[in-house]
């Protein structure tokens, strides 16, 4: 019998990736946004238009990269960012899986212009469904700008799916929300068609919530603290007179990372429980941090989920934490569960 099975080309084997890493334009944002705090950056620009189906660009004012890392970050399993398996029990930094630049740079038209702190001249460079147009040394600010355009170009299948840009814009919000929550240390800019929507100074978590969410958040913060051997918990949650009908404001943070936990969700329920009435959701802005060697983050290409080695410890540890600081404020309760 004839041999029939083929390596496939690079291009195809990263259009292929990018359907995992790549859902919408949102998930480019986040992608971009981790690249330039993984980079050290202390300022941050994020435009984007239409939705980000024509235009999504991340300025940073990080590190940049050398000539040559400036091509090969398009290629995949292509990092800085870890050497060997090991590596990712404790991990440092958002990126590792080397994925994400070659996965968008394969579905969209990418310029990128990059400089080191120490070099006067940088590198531009334009690459389109994972073919390089050019590339060439250039005079460009200090820092790294990816600009990424016509999302979905080579896929109209993904491209038609694409929500309105009201709601593509949303999920982008909620992204760039997740980010500037996790790194109130990090000044952010943000641009919708050409108006600023967000200026965030550097401030400390409180202000940071209070500059996203509007002034009248503040006095609705209860501090949330706790040191144990398998955890520090830190944060806010919202008193719960002012729980919502809708979900509102509910975020988990572990080793500054955005994550989904409906187990832990769980715990915060519980330790509400009886303060707001069943149909209204507490809010929460939690910061939990671990040893990286007890949380595995490479379980799904968008890292949102994890595995914690030791959950119901957690679990327990948090319940009783969130319990304890609505009696230490006092937010034990006056609702009239009746009216
Ligand atoms: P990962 O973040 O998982 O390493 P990416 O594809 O996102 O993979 O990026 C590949 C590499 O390109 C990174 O490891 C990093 O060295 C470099 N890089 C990407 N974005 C930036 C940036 N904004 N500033 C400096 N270096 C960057
Ligand atoms: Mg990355």
């Amino acid at each position: 019998m004839a041999d029939i099975i083929k390596l496939l080309p690079d291009h195809v084997a990263n259009q292929i990736a990018a359907g995992e890493v790549v859902q919408r334009p949102a998930s480019v944002v986040k992608e971009l946004l981790e690249n330039a705090i993984d980079a050290g950056a202390t300022n941050v620009k994020l435009i984007v238009k239409d939705g980000g189906k024509t235009l999504i660009q991340v300025i940073d004012d990080g590190k940049g990269m050398s000539e040559t890392d400036a091509r090969l970050s398009f290629e995949r399993h292509a990092t800085s960012k870890i050497e060997k398996a090991e590596d990712l029990f404790q991990l440092m930094t958002k990126g590792f899986r080397g994925e994400a630049l070659a996965s968008i740079a394969a579905i969209a038209h990418v310029e990128m212009q990059t400089k080191p702190k120490d070099t006067e001249l940088g590198t531009h460079l334009k690459i389109e469904g994972s073919t390089v147009i050019f590339q060439e040394v250039a005079a460009v600010p200090r820092g790294t700008s990816m600009c990424v355009k016509n999302l979905f170009f080579n896929i109209p299948a993904r491209r038609n799916f694409l929500k309105s840009d009201t709601v593509e814009l949303r999920h982008i919000t909620d992204e760039f929300h997740r980010v500037a929550l996790a790194h109130p240390q990090i000044a952010f800019h943000y641009y919708i068609n050409g108006s600023e929507m967000f200026g965030l100074p550097i401030g400390n978590l409180r202000q940071r919530i209070v500059h996203i969410f509007g002034s009248k958040t503040n006095q609705k913060l209860v501090p949330v603290s706790e040191e144990t051997q398998v955890v520090k918990i830190g944060g806010f949650i919202i008193k719960p007179e002012f729980a919502k009908k809708s979900r509102g404001e509910q975020f988990f943070f572990v080793n500054d990372r955005f994550i989904k936990s409906p187990y832990l969700h769980h715990a915060v329920l519980n330790a509400f429980e009886g303060l707001i009435k069943p149909s209204y959701h507490p809010g929460y802005f939690l910061y939990l941090q671990v040893d990286p060697a007890s949380l595995d983050i490479n379980i799904h290409p968008t890292k949102t989920e994890v595995k914690f080695d030791d959950e119901h410890t957690l679990y327990a540890i948090l319940r009783s934490t969130i319990k304890h600081s609505l009696g230490q404020f006092n937010v034990v309760p006056a609702i009239d569960f009746e009216s």
